[in-house]
């Protein structure tokens, strides 16, 4: 898709923007013109190589910052950093996110916690950090990432699902919230999309039950997707553009789902 320089003068920040769909939607918001506060965790060379991406096509400024989602105080600080350079965040994308699959009798606790407070906790954090000031403006756009399991569930992803609807939750409580003040909220809802996190779920099951990397695609994959086929993250950054123009200033509390089918079962 392309984009006009609809977003020109608007700074958006991109949570987990380094690798995935965070990384494609920082690429095409950069492209519509906006300045992007990029954020992640990876290698020094990962993250380069990421903003250098983004910096290749993007119109506005690209900046980065290392906050550590599952810490409160870095969210703030990268919130107040970002407002500081540009004035405000006018649209907030909270996106970063990990899985971890097991029976819920075998989960292990310290990655129950990594999930809710990457997840979901990161959401309110930083939620409550930037809404003020879009409040303020009287304009802002918050576009959740959460996924079909925030409607749905499936087994062994006890702290995915509950974290993710969660975020569902959360995304229609703060809309009614913000919704006189010309800021929507809402939550993406993807199925099974082409990125590292799903790539990893594929490699596991394949490991896990022995069988190719094809056949845990037929498992995984084509047994809750109809359309049988993974999504590709610029699907995902169409829609989280398309939120940010005027022409979608009534879709508020809305969890919007692009999941080849899934949830339609
Ligand atoms: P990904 O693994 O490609 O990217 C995840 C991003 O989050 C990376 O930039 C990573 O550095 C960042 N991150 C992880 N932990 C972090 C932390 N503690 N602090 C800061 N950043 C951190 O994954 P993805 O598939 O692009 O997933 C992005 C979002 O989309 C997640 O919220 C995920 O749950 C959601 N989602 C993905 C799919 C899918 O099929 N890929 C489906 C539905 C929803």
């Amino acid at each position: 898709m392309t984009a006009t320089q609809t977003l020109t003068g608007r700074t958006a920040l991109v949570t987990g923007s380094t690798s995935g769909i965070g990384l494609a939607i920082a690429r095409l918001l950069g492209v519509a013109g906006a300045n992007v506060v990029m954020n992640g965790l990876g290698s020094a060379e990962n993250v380069e190589s990421a903003i250098t991406e983004v910096r290749s096509v993007a119109h506005g400024k690209i900046t980065f910052n290392a906050a550590d989602m599952r810490n409160p105080a870095d969210i703030a600080s990268m919130i107040e950093c970002a407002e500081t350079e540009f004035g405000q965040v006018d649209i907030l994308v909270n996106n970063a996110g990990i899985q971890h699959v097991a029976p819920v009798e075998d989960f292990p606790a310290e990655r129950w916690d990594d999930i809710i407070a990457i997840n979901l906790s990161s959401v309110f954090h930083a939620v409550r950090c930037a809404l003020p000031a879009m409040k303020r403006a009287g304009w802002g756009r918050i576009i959740n990432i959460a996924s079909a399991h925030a409607l749905v569930a499936s087994p062994y992803k006890s702290a995915y699902v509950s974290a993710k609807h969660g975020v569902a939750g959360l995304t229609k409580t703060v809309a009614l919230e913000a919704a006189a003040g010309g800021v929507t909220v809402n939550a993406i809802a993807p199925g099974f999309v082409d990125t590292p996190l799903v790539s990893l779920q594929l490699d596991n099951v394949a490991r896990a039950h022995s069988v190719s990397r094809d056949q845990a695609f037929e498992e995984v994959v084509l047994a809750s997707q109809p359309t049988g086929r993974l999504i590709g993250v610029d699907e995902i950054a169409a829609l989280a553009l398309y939120l940010c123009d005027d022409a979608a200033a009534s879709i508020t509390g809305a969890v919007l789902p692009i999941d080849g089918a899934w949830t339609a079962k």
